[in-house]
């Protein structure tokens, strides 16, 4: 997945940049407001980070000349002010979210997530994926007939393995974005590889394969075509 992260106050962008690339994330930064909208309009992301006052214009501007050019980009706007005008203004352009400074990473990762997995999902109520079904309106995982039943934690981490297949994600990547930014406290990842065994489990027993592959020391893939 591919980010564009919109900052001009270089620490943070930079903070931002390798937090997210720790978490396997194609970044992209600008610290202007004219190469954010030239990047913005010329690559595909799955998400632009977007501050709004940068040296060269307001980044709400960004957000009303993507929307008036119909780019469907997720778009999270992190500003300094909690200033409500901006906040109303910024949502009813279309940006997604809106958080304020500062922020927790991993606040923004949950939130970031939570907007590629709306985005990705966006207008198939059902996911298909060899022979794994997933209704998102009633959160209901089929695999050959057979209806799994899954806490929603379990249904949580599905969705995100599904969103990040093939790649290797980490067991603190997981955590947080299973228990947000509680996972920094964490004694250990016990409760990841619990919640994975028994969603494996769950998944096996209605005759799935093996898609869920245990990277040693890593963390998991999940493993389709
Ligand atoms: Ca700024």
């Amino acid at each position: 997945m591919r980010i564009l992260v919109v900052e001009d106050e270089i620490q943070i962008q930079n903070s931002i940049k390798l937090f997210f690339k720790a978490n396997n994330f194609k970044i992209d930064t600008s610290r202007f407001f004219d190469e954010a909208l030239s990047l913005a309009l010329i690559n595909d992301y799955d998400c632009i980070i977007l501050d709004l006052m940068l040296p060269d214009g307001n980044g709400i501007d960004i957000i009303r000349e993507l929307k008036s050019k119909n780019e469907n980009v997720g778009i999270i706007v992190v500003s300094a002010k909690n200033a409500l005008d901006d906040k109303i203004n910024a949502l009813s352009l279309g940006a997604d979210d809106y958080l304020t400074k500062p922020f927790n990473l991993s606040e923004l990762n949950a939130r970031v997530f939570s907007i590629i997995r709306r985005r990705k999902f966006f207008g198939n109520n059902i996911t298909n994926i060899n022979e794994i079904s997933i209704d998102h309106a009633s959160k209901k995982v089929t695999i050959k007939n057979t209806e799994l039943e899954l806490t929603k934690t379990e249904y949580d981490l599905l969705l995100y393995l599904v969103v990040n297949k093939n790649k290797v994600i980490t067991k603190h990547a997981i955590a947080e974005n299973l228990i947000g930014e509680e996972a920094e406290y964490l004694q250990s990842y016990d409760f990841v590889y619990t919640h994975m065994k028994n969603l494996r489990k769950k998944m096996l027993d209605a005759g799935s394969n093996d898609h869920i592959k245990t990277m040693y020391s890593v963390g998991y893939k999940f493993e389709i075509e």
